[in-house]
């Protein structure tokens, strides 16, 4: 958003009420935590990626499988940004207010891992991770780091050390089911949750865009803050359409400057 509308102090202070009444805070991120960080929401028209290229073309698990270099050739420019890009204000918001005992779960529709290397823990990664990648014949996981630079830089397709066939990135391409473990232990989250905080999400991808209704039904309070309209808008306790950063940035400022956690808080 490049003017976001200006936030009254009384809605911050309202969002940090929320959060110091809850006993379990569990947030639910996506792409518009990280473009912030210069990584463009690649579901998004607008952003290049898809400009020139079916979706379901490239990036479906049995496109993969038919033309994994194709893929890959796809997936380069992408991928060369997520390795270059920082953690930003608001990835930094969520880790302090997290260890400072206010946020129990992240979930997360980003594949960057930038929650994690601003500090944060518990980051269930619905849609997988771009830290590893598997083989696809004997199942061999190794880190991304290891094939960085021949990817990178000489833009060699990923092989398998152990037996040279193709390695496919442990992100959830279309077609592709959300690692089960992860996925349960979101929906316990939200299920157990007195606050689910969704930030920089539009709600347009299922499955998760489910978790927010699971929360509300289990009698969660719902903030929503994101730069455009959600169909849970209705919803929710709180909705602020603005710059997130910004926002969540002021929303940790208060809340740390006041101090005060419930009893009862893990
Ligand atoms: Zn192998």
């Amino acid at each position: 958003m490049s003017d976001p509308a200006p936030v009254s102090l009384g809605t911050i202070n309202f969002a940090v009420e929320l959060i110091k009444q809850s006993h379990k805070t569990v947030t639910l991120t996506g792409a518009g935590i990280s473009t912030n960080s210069g990584i463009p929401d690649f579901r998004s028209p607008g952003t290049g990626l898809w400009q020139h290229v079916e979706p379901m073309e490239v990036a479906s698990l049995s496109a993969f499988r038919h033309d994994p270099e194709r893929f890959y050739e796809w997936f380069h420019p992408l991928a060369v940004i997520m390795f270059s890009a920082q953690p930003n204000p608001a990835h930094v918001a969520l880790a302090k207010l997290q260890a400072a005992g206010y946020i129990s779960e992240i979930i997360t529709q980003n594949i960057d891992g930038l929650h994690t290397k601003a500090g944060a823990e518990h980051v269930l990664e619905v849609h997988g991770t771009l830290r590893t990648l598997s083989c696809t014949n004997c199942y061999h996981q190794v880190p991304f780091t290891a094939i960085l630079d021949d990817y990178l830089q000489r833009y060699c397709v990923p092989r398998c050390p152990e037996c040279g066939s193709i390695l496919k990135p442990d992100i959830i391409l279309y077609e592709e089911q959300l690692p089960v473990k992860t996925w349960i232990k979101a929906e316990e989250a939200c299920k157990h949750c007195e606050l689910l905080i969704v930030i920089g999400t539009s709600l347009e991808v299922m499955p998760s865009a489910k978790l927010p209704i699971l929360a509300v039904e289990h009698g969660s309070r719902l903030v929503i803050i994101n730069n455009s309209p959600t169909f849970m808008d209705v919803r929710a306790d709180l909705v602020i359409h603005a710059d997130i950063s910004e926002i969540l940035s002021q929303v940790v400022e208060e809340a740390l400057q006041t101090g005060y956690i419930p009893q009862g808080r893990i």
